[in-house]
């Protein structure tokens, strides 16, 4: 089973860098105001602030035109997009930074962890398979205040773990009626990198696991109606929408984001014993 996965992660990584189009998924709104525009393999949200857009992430250089055709095809303006918010450095999720840099002027957003740990070796080397370009980085998350956009407040959260600096994102919404609701996206739970043999490989420490671990409780305690992954095969996010593209309403539940962090939690707890 392990192997399969392995295998199959091998095969998606090799299509997202050589034919992106095999990764091609349609659009689809996930809370009032946010929308789905990655691929099958790597998330990528856009927030509709009313005068102003923003990004949370990008996907990789080679899978940016469809991040760019997906905000179209959902009304909405590319060039408007002034805000790149970066869950963490890594290749699959910042690799269209300088597209859209040139596309629209936007500024981007990093922690400060991950604005040094993206010069890594152990961050720079993607086995050649992705171009993965400097960009610079305009903005360090402050997680004590929040980021506006338009109308929407965007906070952050450190939540080292899938990197040293991963930060994930609540976002206070307003539904038709006038109702809030937070919609959250945590930023990397990736086991992959997270493991003792990666920590001892590329010299990072130990301890990220057990952060990862403590932050993903600490952070079920947060009221949150619409859970949303970095990666959609992380939470399920295309079994659980709706076949109507328009319609985010499936999406809202008051316990999916509790029950996302148990299990991610506990996929980290299982290397601790390993
Ligand atoms: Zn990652
Ligand atoms: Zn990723």
């Amino acid at each position: 089973m392990a192997e399969a996965i392995t295998k199959n992660v091998g095969q998606v990584w090799w299509n997202a860098a050589n034919a992106p189009w095999l990764l091609h998924r349609e659009p689809f709104r996930v809370a009032p105001h946010v929308y789905y525009v990655g691929n099958t393999w790597v998330g990528a949200y856009l927030l509709d602030g009313g005068d102003e857009l923003a990004l949370i992430d990008t996907t990789t250089f080679e899978d940016y035109y469809q991040v760019v055709e997906g905000v179209w095809e959902m009304g909405f303006d590319v060039r408007r997009i002034k805000k790149i918010l970066l869950s963490h450095c890594h290749v699959d999720h910042v690799g269209g930074v300088n597209q859209q840099k040139r596309i629209s002027g936007a500024e981007t957003w990093l922690s400060a962890a991950d604005a040094e740990f993206m010069n890594h070796p152990a961050n720079r080397g993607t086995d050649g398979l992705f171009k993965n370009p400097e960009f610079p980085v305009d903005h360090l998350y402050d997680d004590s205040s929040f980021i506006p956009v338009g109308q929407l407040k965007v906070r952050t959260r450190l939540s080292p773990g899938h990197t040293p600096g991963t930060t994930s994102f609540f976002i206070e919404d307003k539904d038709e009626d006038g109702n809030t609701l937070i919609v959250a996206m945590h930023g990397g739970v990736g086991t992959n990198t997270m493991d003792d043999g990666y920590f001892e490989k590329n010299g990072l420490d130990k301890n990220l696991r057990r952060q990862f671990i403590d932050g993903c409780e600490a952070m079920k305690a947060i009221h949150v109606d619409i859970s949303l992954p970095s990666h959609p095969a992380h939470g399920d996010l295309f079994q659980r929408i709706s076949a109507d593209p328009m319609d985010y309403k499936p999406l809202v539940d008051k316990g999916e984001w509790a029950r996302f962090l148990e299990i991610r939690k506990q996929f980290a707890l299982d290397l601790e014993t390993k």
